[in-house]
């Protein structure tokens, strides 16, 4: 994107050489006021169906959809129907571009509407599908029940671990199966171990066909679009739950896909027929979302490294799990420093006591809101052993750490000495 000399004024990403950074373009980019009467925000278009200017150009728009012939290298998708496009939507999806550098974008009504079709774009029946474990506990039941009745094996690795240390388990688990897709949560929700990004896309792509290579597939949710840009480490495409960090403000679902245009265009196929795209409404929430996604995700992330320090040095806190607390000495450092920007702001940790501690400490929260979710402007804790990962049969809990004493904590912006007030008081109940 060096020279956007030929773009139009909104979609101008340099001025002059001068690269402008994602959060400066955050309130302008893709949108263009003369389409809607000067209005310096993008008005929500709420319409289902868009007027053609003429029969020819509504037939060229449908061959685009419908793939009947290949684009136009200028030739954007022109406006049809809401299910398949709508201004909010492409403005949202061109915006979300330029954090993960990425080149093309969808967005989805969930954060499970986008991994479930993009996942659906590239597996068919008899392929074999690799993810990290722990998953998200929607994406863990999708991979695990629902995959296997349309016949798709999957084959699971523990996150955490130097590639060396998995590799074995992967190639047997492989065997002679026909890998077509990795999925890959880092850091893992709720420990914080991290995937090897890069080793990882290299092996699948050792293991997979050379014709048609498997699709590596990064859920980025925890420390994304911010600090972690997991396309620049070999993905080919990156996941979010638009409902955690992107929006932010905990009153909108939606979820997003990006990558090489070429992926992307399966993926929005899908969507169309499948009808799991985000509407305008969610789109619009979002746009403003993004306006501050910077500022609220810095906060967060100064927070956090506030309260994971507390917690650290605290009689009734047996061990933290925090991505700034991870010491050199830790087979995962190297990893960690190379890709990932900040250690974020979720935290979790063990207190003495095991459940019953655990829920001392929680029914005590008096700032902080006892419920599930993460990534919003509110400090939120919650119980993964009996909540979120309740689903999660009890060896595999165990053999990821996530026990009965552990607390998940998503760190928001309020005065984090006010948080630490409340931990603290919290703590003194166990
Ligand atoms: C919340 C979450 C999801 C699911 O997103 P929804 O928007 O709730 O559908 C997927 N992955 C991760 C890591 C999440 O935290």
């Amino acid at each position: 994107m060096a020279d956007d000399r030929d773009r139009p004024s909104y979609k101008k990403t340099h001025i002059g050489k001068h690269r402008l950074r994602p959060e400066s373009l955050m309130m302008g980019y893709g949108y263009d006021p003369a389409l809607s009467e000067g209005a310096l925000k993008s008005p929500i278009f709420q319409t289902s169906t868009f007027v053609f200017e003429s029969a020819e150009a509504g037939k060229a728009y449908f061959e685009i959809a419908y793939g009947l012939r290949e684009r136009e290298p200028a030739e954007t998708y022109g406006l049809i129907y809401s299910r398949l496009n709508n201004p909010d939507l492409e403005i949202l999806e061109d915006r979300l571009t330029l954090w993960d550098e990425a080149e093309a974008c969808a967005a989805f009504e969930s954060g499970m509407a986008a991994i479930s079709t993009s996942l659906l774009a590239f597996l068919r029946p008899g392929d074999v599908l690799l993810h990290s474990e722990p998953l998200y506990g929607g994406t863990d039941y999708l991979v695990n029940h629902i995959l296997p009745e349309f016949g798709i094996r999957s084959v699971s690795f523990p996150a955490g671990q130097p590639m060396a240390a998995i590799e074995p388990g992967i190639r047997e688990g492989v065997g002679d199966g026909r890998l077509k897709a990795a999925l890959i949560e880092t850091p893992a929700n709720p420990t914080n171990a991290l995937v090897d990004i890069e080793g990882l896309a290299a092996l699948a792509r050792r293991l997979g066909s050379a014709d048609d290579p498997p699709v590596v597939m990064v859920d980025n949710t925890f420390l994304g679009p911010l600090w972690q840009h997991p396309l620049q480490h070999g993905a080919d495409l990156v996941l979010y739950s638009a409902t955690k960090f992107i929006g932010g403000h905990s009153d909108v679902i939606a979820g997003a896909c990006l990558g090489r245009a070429e992926p992307l265009d399966k993926v929005r196929t899908l969507r169309t027929f499948i009808g799991s795209g985000a509407d305008p409404w969610s789109g619009w929430l979002l746009l403003r979302s993004l306006e501050t996604l910077k500022m609220r995700m810095t906060a967060q992330m100064k927070n956090a490294r506030y309260v994971a320090d507390f917690l650290t040095n605290h009689p009734r806190v047996r061990c933290v799990n925090y991505l700034g607390l991870m010491g050199e000495h830790h087979p995962m450092y190297g990893v960690y420093r190379r890709q990932c920007l900040s250690p974020g702001s979720l935290i979790s940790f063990d207190l003495e006591g095991g459940e019953e501690g655990a829920f001392r400490f929680l029914n005590a929260l008096q700032l902080i809101k006892l419920a599930v979710s993460l990534g919003g402007t509110e400090s939120l804790a919650e119980h993964p052993a009996s909540m979120t990962h309740a689903d999660v049969p009890l060896e595999e809990r165990e053999r990821e750490g996530i026990g009965p004493a552990m607390i998940r904590l998503s760190v928001g912006i309020e005065h984090y000495e006010d948080i630490l007030a409340d931990v603290a008081q919290a703590l003194d109940a166990i």
